[in-house]
């Protein structure tokens, strides 16, 4: 039955008060009535073994009841391996909350006690074309937590491979590994499931106005620190992303399914819009993933539920748990139920039920399976002639080998190096000097990535630089080259050369005896050993210039942002504690025996100046963006070990902001901060608060009024009134729109490495852009330290109009108010966690904000 509540009583007697009664009883019990047995979701021939406890015997409720809280998953399925000689679980890992990370594995009882020798040979077979090895089906769900109709429908499907008695289950269980894992996301899923079942009611509430449809900041898609882990496949910035991929390399499923909620259509199933795939997926993902379709629109049909395919989702981004399978060799298929909060919610065509939500995912776990036994050697054969195309491909690169540097910051270039490794991308150290691109690469400070290898089609895909696009639209990023995000030089190389397996780094250490430690800012664990040091009650020194030192082997050149410990300012129950931050980081720390420098000032003068403490508060909460206030969480509390101060918006006029050194503004939506309060922030900037601001809190900072009377509304408009655009097709809307939209590429910026907001910055860096943001010039031709160049464009998709308008435009701008400093960012420095390159510009509006001095010239 299509969208109905299921037993409900056709009257046909004509008592009206006995109907009216019976209506009013059926109301007030049809939550209820909305669930139903695991069993009524499963097909009519499951023949269920009742010595396999289901989940609503062990749950003490019917699925659809409530949303099911992740330890009571776990606990469901480690009853199922108790019972069940077709169950194994393995813990692959934690949530930062510590929830264990499961892997249910199902298969035949035969199977089961040979798992390690099936899965050698299943990886042997992707290489030998052999397929007598078992096919390996990985079922994924709720990546996104408050999408929890998925996790809620696992427990059904792992109950039904495990009791099932049919022959049908019997034979796939005998030629199929099944791999659940059931939450990929625990912290979301319970962070949702906390407020769904807190909001619940005995009546359902179909009310979209009701507040179980509309949950509160943050919401349960994302982990927790507000991440999309669905976006987090290729840079795995998190844990749960670095636990799976672990185990995807060690299974290598031949499917990898992907089980959401999104919108108000029909049930979604990949493939995708044809020519929004990436182009280096391959033509035959398509087909195997079209080869599933049959299989799913009969179940869905014969059920009477809405669906459609090849339309409106892309799979481009690798990042994606859909598309990252698919440049390794499975086929990775998105699956997206219209969203249901609460347990019932009312849309265009008809009620949706959670129950109706879950028996789609579980419908789609099946008819993937039986799609994928029935066509098991079209798939094993796919995987294996996957790794011959990727070779056919990789000999006819035109290239051998990419080479990376470390741009001076080994421990950076070691992060990205350590990811390939993840993805099991093979590099080798660079041996000998070698000019590529005009860039030198030095031994011991490159890595050299072969294209003759296995993993060629992921080290392109994470590698290379596109600025041609079949088509404009993208469902998220456009490019995501690690190197760039890395901000280190990287060069292809026609001819592989001299390598060796040494990587091993090195780090001078800090003598107790010298005068004075010195640290280049340059280093990805500058910031945090500095934080750690001021929480030490270190007395640090930052230079505003370069400046050289003899060490007496030989002349130290260092660039501004340089952190200068002289031994004799320590108190001297301090030394120990400094020593210890200092060499117990992978940092490079110089020592000196005097202040005296061959260049530059001496370090006893005052272009040295004091970092001081920092107390930032961050603004969260309703209005912020959540994933950029979660980036500048995790960026404060897991990068830099500052306490993260967060208050939600809601809140900021009851605190004292001179309690604060900054106040931190993510992207989102300010208009509602009032009069009152703009004038406080404005207040507290004049008296030294720094205020960092990006995108849309960059735009809303423009509109401050500051003593000086700089202060200016926005003037939108006021450049094209009286002019009319031209007319345009109504059917090309999609495609305009596609044109000025920017979901995300990279672009070059010129740095003026002498602003305290850029230390640590040479020349040029790329940059991540997305939405359309332009900061208002300053009139100060001195607080403009990172400006887009003229032809930004490095790669990925953005549209002529969008780019010739940001040609030569501020990327940061920061400005002296009073005693304090407005920091605004066109984009966001910190995006995803990845974007190590750029992050220290955000970094530095931290430590070195309180250095940008007065700049007015004289009259
Ligand atoms: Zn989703």
């Amino acid at each position: 039955m299509l969208h109905d509540i299921e037993c409900m009583p056709v009257l046909d007697n004509t008592d009206n008060v006995m109907r009216l009664i019976t209506l009013v009883l059926s109301l007030l019990v049809s939550a209820a009535l909305l669930a139903k047995p695991s069993a009524e979701y499963l097909p009519s021939d499951a023949n269920l073994d009742a010595a396999i406890p289901s989940p609503e015997s062990q749950l003490g409720w019917e699925p659809g009841d409530w949303r099911i809280q992740h330890p009571q998953l776990v606990q469901y399925m480690y009853t199922l391996a108790e019972k069940s000689p077709r169950v194994s679980i393995k813990e692959t890992g934690r949530t930062y909350q510590q929830k264990p990370l499961l892997q249910v594995i199902i298969t035949s009882e035969e199977n089961q006690s040979k798992l390690e020798s099936l899965r050698q040979a299943h990886l042997e077979g992707a290489s030998n074309s052999d397929t007598s090895a078992p096919l390996v089906v990985w079922l994924g769900y709720s990546v996104h937590g408050d999408e929890a109709s998925g996790s809620n429908a696992s427990p059904i499907v792992a109950w039904y491979l495990a009791a099932s008695r049919s022959e049908y289950v019997k034979n796939l269980l005998k030629n199929t590994v099944i791999i659940i894992d059931p939450s990929l996301n625990p912290d979301g899923l319970d962070r949702f499931a906390t407020w769904s079942n807190s909001n619940h009611s005995i009546t359902s509430v179909g009310d979209r106005n009701g507040r179980i449809h509309n949950q509160d900041w943050p919401s349960g898609r994302t982990n927790h620190y507000l991440f999309d882990l669905n976006r987090d496949w290729l840079t795995l910035v998190h844990p749960e992303s670095r636990a799976r991929i672990t185990e995807f390399h060690r299974w290598l499923p031949h499917i990898i399914t992907d089980h959401h909620e999104t919108g108000d259509d029909g049930f979604f199933f990949q493939p995708g819009v044809p020519t929004r795939q990436h182009p280096l997926t391959t033509a035959e993902n398509l087909e195997m993933t079209r080869a599933l379709v049959p299989y799913h629109a009969e179940s869905f049909d014969s059920a009477g539920e809405m669906y459609f395919t090849e339309d409106t989702y892309d799979d481009f981004f690798y990042g994606k748990g859909s598309t990252y399978p698919d440049i390794n060799g499975s086929i990775g298929i998105l699956y997206e139920q219209p969203r249901v909060n609460g347990a019932v919610m009312k849309r265009d065509s008809g009620p949706l039920e959670f129950t109706e939500a879950i028996h789609n995912h579980v419908r789609m776990s099946l008819s993937t399976l039986k799609g994928a036994y029935e066509q098991s050697d079209e798939f094993k054969k796919y995987q294996a002639n996957f790794f011959k195309a990727m070779q056919r491909r990789a000999s006819s690169a035109g290239f051998d080998a990419w080479v990376i540097g470390d741009g001076n910051d080994p421990v950076k270039a070691r992060e990205l190096m350590d990811l390939f490794k993840r993805h099991q991308i093979e590099f080798q150290t660079l041996d000998t000097e070698v000019k590529a691109d005009g860039q030198i690469f030095k031994p011991g400070h490159a890595w050299v990535i072969p294209v003759d290898q296995r993993q060629f089609g992921l080290a392109q895909a994470m590698l290379e630089v596109r600025t041609k696009f079949e088509d404009n639209t993208f469902y998220d990023v456009s490019a995501w080259n690690l190197a760039m995000a890395y901000n280190l030089p990287i060069a292809k190389l026609s001819r592989l050369p001299s390598t060796s397996s040494n990587t091993a780094a090195n780090f001078s250490t800090a003598d107790p005896d010298a005068v004075a430690w010195v640290i280049s800012w340059n280093q990805l664990n500058a910031p945090v050993v500095l934080q750690n040091l001021l929480e030490a009650g270190a007395v640090v020194r930052a230079s505003t210039k370069p400046f050289s030192i003899n060490n007496g082997s030989g002349e130290v050149r260092f660039g501004e942002g340089s952190l200068v410990i002289l031994t004799g300012l320590q108190e001297d129950d301090k030394a120990g504690k400094i020593l210890d931050i200092l060499n117990q980081t992978d940092i490079d720390v110089h020592s000196f025996n005097s202040q005296l420098t061959t260049n530059g000032p001496g370090l006893g003068t005052s272009h040295f100046k004091k970092v001081k403490p920092v107390k930032p508060l961050l603004i969260t909460g309703r209005g912020t963006r959540s994933y950029d206030a979660g980036e500048a969480w995790f960026q404060l509390d897991r990068r830099l070990g500052v306490a993260p101060v967060m208050v939600d918006i809601s809140r900021l006029r009851t605190i004292d902001l001179h309690d604060y050194t900054h106040l931190l503004m993510v992207n989102g939506r300010y208009a509602d901060i009032g009069k009152n309060l703009k004038q406080t922030i404005a207040s507290w900037v004049e008296d030294g608060g720094i205020l960092v601001t990006i995108q849309g809190a960059a735009t809303w900072a423009e509109s401050i009024c500051f003593e000086n009377g700089d202060c200016n509304e926005s003037k939108k408009g006021e450049d094209t009134a009286g002019t009319k655009p031209d007319a345009m097709a109504y059917g090309d809307f999609d495609d305009q729109r596609a044109q000025r939209t920017i979901g995300g590429a990279i672009v070059e910026a010129r740095v003026d490495g002498t602003h305290p907001i850029a230390y640590g910055y040479d020349s040029q860096i790329p940059l991540f852009r997305k939405g359309s943001t332009l900061l208002k010039a300053s009139e100060n031709p001195f607080a403009t330290p990172v400006r887009y160049t003229e032809k930004p464009l490095l790669s990925g998709y953005i549209g002529e109009q969008r780019l010739s308008e940001m040609s030569g435009q501020p990327a940061v701008i920061a400005e002296r108010q009073g005693k304090g400093l407005v920091v605004r960012f066109a984009n966001n420095p910190i995006f995803r966690g990845f974007w190590r390159g750029s992050e220290r510009l955000w970094v530095n509006s931290l430590y070195f904000g309180p250095l940008v001095r007065s700049t007015e010239l004289p009259e």
